[in-house]
């Protein structure tokens, strides 16, 4: 028996896990996949995401960016400035 059951171990899953667990309850996560996964993904984080983590990412940080560049096909870009309080 366990107090919570997390189908999917993406970042939603694996977030609910963390904090459940922190708090104390008994998580099983159940993730069809092996991990780890293959997940096309650019990496970034948001600081507004990251605040909700109770641990330092500076050790896996490369690079931190102010601008992120949209393209499909490496054509017709788009270039948005981000608004959040630090660089992602
Ligand atoms: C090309 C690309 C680049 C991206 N880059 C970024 C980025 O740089 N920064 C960022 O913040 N976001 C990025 N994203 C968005 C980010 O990947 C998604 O917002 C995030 O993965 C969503 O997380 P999730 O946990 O909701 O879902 P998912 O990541 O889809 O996780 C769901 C998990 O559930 C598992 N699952 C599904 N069905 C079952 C089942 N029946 N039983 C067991 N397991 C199951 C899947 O295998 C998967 O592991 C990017 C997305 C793409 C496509």
């Amino acid at each position: 028996m366990f107090d919570c059951v997390i189908i999917g171990a993406g970042p939603a899953g694996g977030t609910a896990a963390y904090h459940l667990a922190k708090e104390g309850r008994s998580v099983l996560v159940l993730e069809k996949a092996s991990l780890p996964r293959y997940k096309p993904c650019g990496g970034g984080v948001s600081p507004l995401v990251a605040q909700w983590f109770d641990f330092d990412f500076s050790p896996a940080i490369s690079l931190k960016i102010k601008t992120i560049r949209y393209t499909w096909a490496m054509g017709d870009p788009v270039e948005a400035d981000l608004a959040t309080p630090e660089p992602i």
